[in-house]
């Protein structure tokens, strides 16, 4: 029985403390927080986990120094604490990162008074990173001579963080760490309504892949479907002070424009901040900011052509970006938080970034609204607090439910691995050893990879050629990380999707074992079903 089907035969199993709808960000880190904690959490998501929003961000980790100038400063400070905090909680998943910001003659402020503001950032920030500095359009030739100065005025550096891995990796990790403590997680499981009955949420559900109907019992029922916590809330009658409107951003992800590991800022043409993202062996370009009616959205020609158009305009291309370089594309909706009066009357642009929780103490309700990936760990905890207050015992109340093991297993790890020279299996193609890789990847699950591979070499092997995957880690994948279809894998428990093209993944060697370790006899379904659903771009 895999993981997944036992999971979903225990979630109308008994009386939970808590049920979970949705697996992105927000749902994720409450049921790291809850289970970690000792309540008794399920948590359902009607897709992949991370399969909606929270696969789409710019990957950062981030004060939000564009809110400075729309005078935030509670929550520009509030972010700038939490982006430490993950820093530091995070070693080797969220690392700090130098953004390098070009500003064109006549903009609306001069470099100047931005490096300026780049310094009350960092003091915001508690002066936690390296300190800002100031880029006259020579130092900017000098050290990226890949950016037109043509019209530059000068520019800063300051710091910021980004997540190594990905995103969606990020938000499975909390995942499976509510998992390892209790926590019954199902993906492809939607909630089709809620009922009080008494004082227990009755939740109808349905497993999406056999359309089988469940029915979950929960004490307290939170809801997490980001873009569709309205949406969820209308099913069960719930009113709430707060609301969502959405803004659609997309990323163009295409081979690596630079060598250096910082990310270049700019203001694009309509004045917005858009930066180019190392991502490994490719670059990530973004992002937009359109107020959009609907979660479903996708890129349009326009889209492209605006970010195509801005690259070519700020870099020296000796061939200027077209829609051919572009490896993948990412879009997704900002699930923005306004009350229920008044809210809409802001600029749009300037509509805040911070979440909101809305709780029904009497319903034993909770809603999540907004919220950014910088923030989890401050949700995970207001989550806890809530419940606490509702009664519900968490016997492990101040476990610390988030952050790396301790230092110390990291360096018995790291030993295991130079007695075994790991490294030495690292891929010709990787840009990290093969230890620091499977570390971030995996943590303490990394030290039972070693045993495998020093059992078999063999499993030390890349799978799928072009790829960094090797075949424990497949293994692994089908053991632990719940992959239903192709895509959970190839996009969000790795990002190979994201860096390499859909043609080179289709005829990669080793995809199709990797499919048979995966899905067993149904592996040419799920290849198909996946080749099949998203064409090439
Ligand atoms: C372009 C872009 C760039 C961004 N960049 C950053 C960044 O760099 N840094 C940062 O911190 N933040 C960033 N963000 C914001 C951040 O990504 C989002 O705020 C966050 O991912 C939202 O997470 P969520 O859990 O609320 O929603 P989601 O990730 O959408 O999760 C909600 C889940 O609920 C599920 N669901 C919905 N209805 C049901 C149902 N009926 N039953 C079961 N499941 C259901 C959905 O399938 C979905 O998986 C960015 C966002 C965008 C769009």
């Amino acid at each position: 029985m895999t993981l997944r089907e036992s999971n979903i035969q225990k979630l109308d199993q008994g009386l939970y403390d808590v049920l979970i709808i949705g697996g992105g960000i927000n749902g994720a880190v409450a049921a790291a927080a809850l289970s970690g904690k000792g309540a008794r959490v399920a948590l359902i998501d009607q897709r992949d986990f991370a399969g909606f929003t929270s696969q789409q961000s710019s990957n950062l980790a981030w004060g939000g120094i564009k809110y400075l100038e729309s005078l935030d400063y509670p929550l520009v400070r509030k972010l700038c604490l939490s982006r430490n905090h993950l820093i530091e909680s995070y070693p080797s998943r969220v690392k700090e990162i130098r953004f390098l910001a070009t500003i064109d003659k006549g903009f609306r402020w001069p470099a100047l008074f931005l490096w300026i503001g780049g310094w009350i950032y960092w003091l915001f920030g508690n002066g936690f990173t390296k300190i800002p500095r100031l880029f006259s359009k020579r130092a900017i030739n000098k050290s990226e001579p890949i950016i037109n100065t043509e019209n530059t005025g000068g520019g800063f550096e300051y710091s910021d963080a980004y997540l190594h891995d990905n995103d969606s990796r990020f938000v499975f990790q909390f995942v499976r760490s509510a998992m390892d403590r209790g926590c019954i997680a199902v993906n492809y499981v939607k909630s089709v309504g809620a009922r009080r009955e008494g004082d227990v949420w009755i939740t109808q559900a349905q497993d999406v892949i056999n359309g089988k109907a469940v029915e979950i019992r929960s004490k307290v029922l939170i809801n997490a479907a980001g873009p569709f916590v309205d949406e969820h809330n209308q099913l069960t009658g719930e009113k709430t002070e707060h609301h969502h409107v959405f803004s659609k951003g997309i990323h163009l992800i295409v081979p690596r424009v630079t060598a250096s590991q910082r990310i270049l800022a700019f203001f694009a043409d309509d004045g917005r901040l858009f930066f180019v993202i190392p991502m490994g062996a490719r670059t990530c370009i973004g992002t937009t900011d359109t107020r959009v009616d609907s979660p479903f959205t996708e890129v349009t020609e326009d889209d492209r052509q605006f970010v195509l158009d801005n690259i070519n305009k700020r870099l020296n291309f000796k061939q200027a970006l077209t829609r051919a370089d572009v490896i993948a594309e990412r879009c997704g909706v900002r699930p923005l938080v306004v009350k229920a009066q008044g809210g809409k009357s802001r600029d749009w642009m300037q509509l805040s970034r911070k979440h909101e929780i809305d709780v029904n103490q009497s319903k034993a309700h909770i809603s999540i609204f907004g919220g950014k990936l910088t923030d989890c760990v401050n949700v995970g905890n207001e989550v806890c607090d809530i419940i606490a207050a509702m009664n519900i015992a968490l016997p492990h109340r101040h476990y610390k439910w988030y952050g790396e093991p301790h230092p110390s297993v990291r360096e018995e790890y790291l030993h295991q691995a130079r007695l075994m020279n790991l490294d030495s299996y690292t891929s010709s193609a990787s840009i990290e050893s093969l230890s620091s890789r499977l570390w971030r990847r995996y943590d303490q699950q990394a030290l039972e990879l070693l045993a495998i591979i020093r059992e078999d070499p063999r499993q030390a092997e890349v799978l799928i050629k072009g790829t960094d995957y090797l075949r424990c880690e497949i293994q692994l994948a089908k053991r632990q990380e719940m992959i239903v279809k192709l895509d959970d894998f190839l996009r969000r428990r790795s990002k190979i999707a994201l860096v390499v093209s859909r043609e080179n993944i289709k005829q990669a060697p080793g995809l199709m074992e990797a499919c048979e370790i995966l899905f067993d006899e149904q592996a040419q379904q799920k290849f198909d079903e996946y080749f099949l659903d998203s064409p090439a771009t």
